[in-house]
């Protein structure tokens, strides 16, 4: 073997022309790396870096420099080494249209590779053979098994957001394992477009010393370009809706705020310089994050094309992800404050008084081993009252002879009064039969206003879906969409006009002292490229929230088994009716067409508690 050559990758491949551009408009000639991509290809050859971290927008950065860092790797210091990606399809698409390409058009590079014919060299979908013996591997990272059969000196992770950390814990952690016994010698380089916060590509930059690509304007000031350095004007579109006009697009200096042309922004590019940003970044471990403002080839003005086109099509996510290169922030990956939430508790109202104005009530349970757990929602077409969150516990929730059972079917089935003796109908009962399926089909078939509910498992479906299995009539709730919507209304009555939400909720004293910890027990986090609602670390109860989703989704569901397209017109009809039935004080025992599926049951007492003043105004902080 050769000894390692001590000449930078970049000057290398600048010299000998060892990798050739095999797409795009220059397919053929050399390439020559641009300023911005020499280093972070220069610094694998550093003993003192373990992990090199590329968040980057698409096409600028990535592929070139894992490509030279692969190819020096063969050419200079041969040694095993693995190219990983987050399926079979995509490190298949990387062999076959980018790297075997680079290899077999270079002229020092292809005698290194084994011909297809020679039938000597073990070459398959997972490997390649190289004729000094070394082995390039092909890899899933989404298949632990791959990882785990090699060693090798380097590893080359690429699309890294896409993945999920599974059982097998975290995948790049399994890769860079692979590379555990070469000490020193060992790298790892992770790329991505970034998809979400602290999804796996941001996860391990902000564990980098995040150096990004600063330029100097002529008057002097050193800076990172920015999308908002970038002013155009709006045009209005024939429906009415108006996108930015990119013929209008200015690159702005932010000190000077001298416009700065494509040929000063190539130029300021070329001069530039890496600083790192993060001075408790871990030890030898060296982020690179760069944007397409910076692309020597494409213009500013066709990114606010494109900038235009995402803010019509409302997805400024794979602009910000794709083009910008950084993370999208979902509004709802903001904190809720739960001490000014807990301000909003009002003590004018709960189940023994219950708000003149509704017009209906929804119950949702979560049945826990030793515990049901039941929330009674109020509402109308505007407000939802959250009246009470009960507990029902017995021995073993998940048999049919818990007593529990028996004492949820009696709360449900109680008639619910306002203070002045009107009855407000009870329209649907959720009850979810996620941990004893067959006790809760068998509680449900109790009464025709029981639904078995469980939570889909896809986040784009119908916000519930009705289907019948033999004779159980089950709801399958979206509960991530339901549960965006609560966060959704949280933020709402939070902010400075709740007024404006589509649904104000209103909280009741009487609910339990942590019951809004629960409400926000749980966070958006980035799972399988995707945002899923999960529990935060460190909490172990959500059934609140849980309980308030299924109440909402329910009062969805039951206004679409009125049977009109006015639902809240015929309550309002049934509430008229029952307020002259009441003052007629005759009728007591007349069940009202919207109740016609309850049975007979004793009604509860209604206490009158005496209506206080809140002790908080609604506004307050
Ligand atoms: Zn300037």
């Amino acid at each position: 073997m050769k000894p390692p050559i001590k000449q930078k990758t970049s000057e290398w491949i600048k010299t000998t022309g060892a990798m050739k551009l095999v797409d795009g408009p220059g397919m053929g000639l050399d390439y020559i790396p641009w300023n911005f991509q020499c280093l972070p290809m220069d610094i694998a050859q550093e003993r003192s870096t373990k992990k090199i971290v590329i968040q980057a927008c698409s096409q600028l950065l990535k592929t070139q420099v894992m490509t030279a860092i692969a190819i020096n790797k063969m050419y200079n210091d041969p040694a095993n080494f693995a190219f990983a990606s987050s399926s079979e399809d995509d490190i298949k698409k990387f062999k076959q249209g980018k790297f075997m390409p680079v290899i077999e058009t270079s002229p020092v590079l292809a005698k290194l590779v084994t011909s297809k014919s020679d039938k000597a060299a073990a070459n398959n979908a997972k490997q390649t053979e190289l004729k000094n013996g070394t082995f390039i591997y092909w890899l899933n990272m989404n298949t632990p098994k791959d990882l785990r059969g090699i060693t090798c000196s380097t590893v080359l992770l690429d699309e890294v957001s896409n993945l999920v950390i599974g059982e097998q814990g975290n995948p790049i952690k399994l890769a860079e394992g692979r590379t555990s016994t070469f000490g020193q010698d060992a790298l790892t380089v992770v790329a991505s477009t970034p998809l979400f916060k602290n999804d796996l590509i941001n996860s391990e930059f902000n564990l980098s010393d995040k150096r990004y690509w600063y330029v100097t304007h002529k008057c002097g000031h050193e800076y990172r370009f920015e999308w908002d350095q970038v002013k155009f004007q709006f045009k209005q579109l024939e429906n009415g809706r108006a996108i930015p006009d990119s013929t209008t697009s200015k690159l702005l200096c932010p000190h000077c705020e001298e416009v700065i042309d494509e040929h000063t922004r190539h130029q300021m590019v070329d001069k530039g310089r890496w600083i790192a940003t993060n001075p408790d970044g871990e030890k030898g471990v060296v982020g690179f994050g760069i944007s397409r403002m910076y692309s020597p080839l494409g213009t500013i003005e066709e990114m606010v094309a494109r900038y235009a086109d995402a803010l019509y099509n409302f997805n400024l996510q794979t602009f910000m992800n794709n083009e910008m290169g950084e993370v999208w922030e979902d509004e709802y990956q903001k904190e809720v404050d739960i001490i000014a939430l807990e301000q909003h508790k009002s003590d004018k109202f709960n189940l023994h008084n219950i708000p003149e104005n509704a017009l209906a009530i929804c119950t949702s349970t979560d049945q826990q081993l030793d515990r049901l757990e039941t929330t009674v929602i109020a509402f109308n077409e505007k407000d939802v009252w959250v009246l009470c969150h009960v507990f029902h516990r017995s021995h073993d929730c998940t048999k049919d002879e818990s007593p529990a059972w028996n004492e949820l079917e009696e709360f449900c089935k109680q008639q619910f009064k306002t203070p002045s003796g009107r009855i407000i109908p009870t329209l649907a009962c959720f009850v979810d039969s996620g941990n004893a399926t067959q006790t809760v089909y068998r509680f449900s078939s109790r009464w025709a206003k029981f639904s078995p509910i469980k939570g889909g498992k896809s986040i784009d479906a119908d916000l519930f879906k009705q289907s019948t299995r033999g004779r159980e009539k089950l709801v399958t709730l979206n509960t991530q969409a339901g549960k965006s919507t609560v966060r959704k209304l949280l933020n709402h009555l939070l902010s400075d006009d709740p007024d404006a939400a589509p649904t104000r909720l209103h909280f009741s004293s009487s609910l339990p002292f942590d019951y809004y910890e629960q409400l926000t027990a749980e966070e958006l986090r980035p799972q399988g490229g995707r945002l899923m609602w999960l529990l935060k670390k460190g909490q172990k109860r959500n059934e609140a929230l849980d309980c308030l989703n299924y109440a909402l989704i329910a009062r969805e569901y039951a206004v679409t088994k009125l049977g009109t397209k006015q639902p809240y017109r015929k309550l309002r009809q049934f509430k008229a009716t029952s307020q002259e039935e009441t003052t007629a004080a005759a009728a007591v025992q007349v069940q009202p067409v919207i109740n016609k599926e309850e049975t007979k049951t004793k009604p509860v007492p209604v206490k009158h508690t005496k209506v206080q003043r809140p002790r908080n105004n609604w506004f307050g902080k």
